[in-house]
């Protein structure tokens, strides 16, 4: 057991050989963020510690991750223990939800870890950052175009790095993607033209449901070039509007 020194100094931290953590404010302020998530009494109902999730979970054969000891942290209100886990553990599920078929309580422990996942981004926690630093041209594209891959895209082509196996995907790809209905989804060119009208409302949409907020927390640098397409395709929009009145 801690002795009540040392537990606080783990909060305030060492003044000589540690940077601080993070104060019980800020801890407490995360668990708040977490709980209060509307997801959140749904994918939580209790706990037996029974450990089925994580006989079950893909990532927990692979990783140093449990989704019983996700559950049990928040069950059991470990606020540090939270904090600890949002630096690495939460981001090795795979969201494949095999947990929440299995549990006897009918928790979701893969639906908890996507509520610590925003709050870790909501808080800008470096783990976020980092895991999301990657994705920065895919979330380039899809934010600001609203798409981001048509079927015709998975060749050769346009993934040249991908290697010989490429080949695999891309030829039955070429016959699969007739069958899918939208015309949109058909070819690439169409794929990639989003009209004036529907990246604005697309824009809106992000500034309302928080996402530029987030963006901007997670990478500054990417949330500046985002906004700066956003205020260009608004103004051809406006331009667009007055033409029609015209
Ligand atoms: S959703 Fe995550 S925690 Fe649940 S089984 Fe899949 S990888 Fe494991
Ligand atoms: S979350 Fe469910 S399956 Fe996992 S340990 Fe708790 S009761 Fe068992």
């Amino acid at each position: 057991m801690q002795s009540g020194t040392t537990r606080i100094q783990k909060y305030i931290g060492d003044p000589v050989s540690e940077a601080p953590i993070m104060n019980r404010n800020d801890l407490e302020e995360v668990f708040v963020d977490i709980q209060k998530d509307i997801r959140f009494d749904h994918e939580l109902n209790g706990c037996l510690n029974c450990g089925i999730c994580t006989a079950t979970c893909p990532a927990a054969h692979y990783y140093d991750f449990s989704p019983r000891e996700i559950v049990q942290l928040l069950w059991t209100e470990n606020l540090e223990g939270i904090y600890d886990a949002m630096q690495e553990k939460i981001w090795s599920c795979a969201q494949c939800y095999t947990c929440a078929a299995r549990c006897p309580f009918g928790n979701s422990p893969g639906g908890l870890v996507m509520i610590m996942r925003e709050v870790a981004i909501k808080h800008g926690m470096q783990s976020a950052k980092d895991v999301l630093r990657p994705f920065s041209r895919v979330m380039l594209k899809l934010i600001s175009t609203g798409n981001q891959l048509a079927p015709d895209m998975i060749n050769p082509e346009h993934f040249a790095d991908w290697g010989p196996n490429i080949a695999k995907i891309d030829a039955p790809l070429k016959l699969l993607r007739q069958a899918i209905p939208m015309p949109t989804l058909n070819t690439t060119e169409t794929a990639w033209e989003v009209n004036l009208k529907t990246s604005v409302e697309l824009y809106t949409i992000w500034e309302m449901t928080g996402v530029l907020e987030q963006l901007e927390t997670i990478d500054e640098n990417l949330f500046d070039v985002i906004s700066d397409i956003m205020d260009e395709k608004r103004e051809d929009y406006e331009d667009w509007l007055e033409d029609q009145d015209d």
